[in-house]
């Protein structure tokens, strides 16, 4: 078949992450569009002739697409489409369809797939939606589609029958080691020149994975308790090198929900990078429980210059109930640990969670006061769709009236009837900010920080003036 791989333009300018459990409309990063690339490899090895256009990196109209397309044989395109614009990135249906109207449009949205049915339902030129593990579904529907079989037969779809009905089949029958993958296409990237992370000065760059899934049951996340399956070191090397030698890449995001799940593997990975003179620098997600100070002091060998922690909170009470499983001692030590292993350190707080008082937040000021991370990323607990928090919104019904699903994907729950507490997000963004930014140690340590990442330098002059 001839097919065509799409990562959509950009919304209003700004470049899009579409990574399965990362959506993203942010000028602070070009991604690889990683799943896509791993897409490519897999339907080029069962013979399939790939067409593949990265719209986000090069910054290309739906227009530019077309006239890049329209006299090209496509039966079908496949993309990964970000819940957050839907109505924009669906766009790209009705574009394939001016191409050729029978080809076949396949999309996917981690967090969108709840909504499947009534997607189809209301974008007419979407055929087949992928609501299961995309790399576990797209080997089996292509070669479905190829063979002229009937779509029924594929586990983890929603799609519209020949009647036109639309029809969900969320059963998968075997889930794709992510070890047995092929690497990424990455030949098919005409550069590496577009691509980014958390300024235009840190690239070129490539977003890797080492693995996907995670056990763990934190109540906001749409990730959790899924199946992890991770790549070897052998793997994860081979892939190093490879961008090394066709792109020059010098900074890599490794991309698990926890890339340190499996210690033996990170001491192997670090290990290989300083025996095999790699000279790549990397940034990782990571949980302060799976962590330790002689790992950490490793991953700095490695090359790690920087780890995003999701502690979400410095009150126990409200980790306990996030069901977040770790706790604020495990956090602090973490914490403790990174910095001496000069690493600088991304703090993720969640606001506003189920039990939130002045007392909570005051400890969550206190634990930023002691941790001082280079970092701090704020939010509002949100209901996304497929979240265990959203379950429970439902249930107690705190968004009034009838779900609207396209205003939950676009725009958020309007929990109008929760109210554990009147959160003042704004101010205490401003307050959280403050407690680091007049503390001296703060500044020391992001001197320290950069003396040792010079890297980081232009970087951080341009945070400091632009404001990101
Ligand atoms: S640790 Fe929690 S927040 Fe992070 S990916 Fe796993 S379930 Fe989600």
């Amino acid at each position: 078949m001839n097919i065509l791989l799409i990562n959509l333009p950009r919304y209003k300018s700004i470049p899009v992450t579409r990574e399965e459990r990362c959506e993203l409309i942010t000028i602070s990063r070009v991604d690889t569009p990683a799943t896509l690339l791993i897409i490519a490899s897999l339907l080029r090895d069962d013979g399939h002739k790939i067409e593949f256009i990265d719209a986000n990196a090069l910054d290309l109209s739906y227009s530019e697409i077309l006239e890049r397309t329209i006299n090209k044989k496509i039966d079908c395109v496949i993309f990964p489409f970000n819940s957050q614009i839907i109505d924009h990135d669906l766009e790209i249906c009705d574009i394939a369809k001016k191409i050729d109207p029978s080809c076949i449009t396949i999309g996917f949205s981690w967090h969108a797939r709840c909504y499947a049915r009534e997607i189809l339902m209301e974008y007419s030129n979407f055929d087949i939606y992928i609501i299961g593990p995309t790399l576990s579904v797209i080997g089996s529907l292509i070669k479905c589609i190829s063979e002229n079989e009937d779509l029924g037969n594929v586990g983890g779809t929603a799609y519209r029958s020949t009647d036109n009905i639309i029809k969900l089949n969320d059963e998968i029958g075997s889930e794709v080691k992510f070890n047995n993958l092929p690497m990424p296409a990455y030949d098919l990237l005409p550069s590496f020149d577009p691509y980014y992370v958390l300024n235009p000065f840190i690239r070129p760059y490539a977003l890797v994975y080492a693995g996907k899934g995670c056990p763990f049951k934190c109540m906001y996340c749409n990730v959790a308790k899924t199946k992890y399956s991770g790549r070897s070191p052998d793997d994860i090397i081979k892939e190093l090198k490879i961008l090394k030698k066709s792109g020059n890449v010098k900074y890599v995001w490794i991309f698990d929900e926890i890339f340190t799940i499996n210690r033996k593997r990170v001491i192997e990975v670090c290990e290989r990078i300083i025996e095999e003179d790699i000279n790549i620098k990397w940034f990782c997600d990571s949980r302060v429980d799976l962590v330790d100070e002689e790992l950490l002091k490793m991953m700095r060998k490695g090359g790690c210059i920087g780890i995003s922690y999701g502690v979400e909170s410095g009150s126990q009470k409200i980790l306990d109930s996030m069901n977040k499983g770790i706790t604020v001692k495990q956090a602090r030590n973490a914490l403790v640990w990174t910095r001496k292993a000069h690493i600088p350190i991304q703090l993720n707080l969640t606001l506003g969670f189920i039990g939130e008082d002045e007392e909570s937040l005051r400890e969550t000021e206190s634990f930023v006061r002691a941790t001082l991370p280079e970092t701090l990323q704020i939010g509002q607990v949100t209901a996304k769709p497929g979240t265990g928090f959203t379950q429970l919104a439902i249930k107690n019904k705190w968004a009034r009236g009838e779900i609207n699903w396209k205003d939950h994907l676009t725009k958020g729950l309007e929990l109008t009837d929760y109210e554990p507490f009147n959160l003042d997000l704004h101010n205490e963004i401003i307050k959280l900010n403050r407690i680091l930014q007049h503390n001296p140690k703060w500044w020391i340590n992001n001197i320290n920080a950069l003396i040792r990442n010079p890297e980081l330098i232009l970087p951080a002059i341009r945070m400091f003036i632009r404001g990101y």
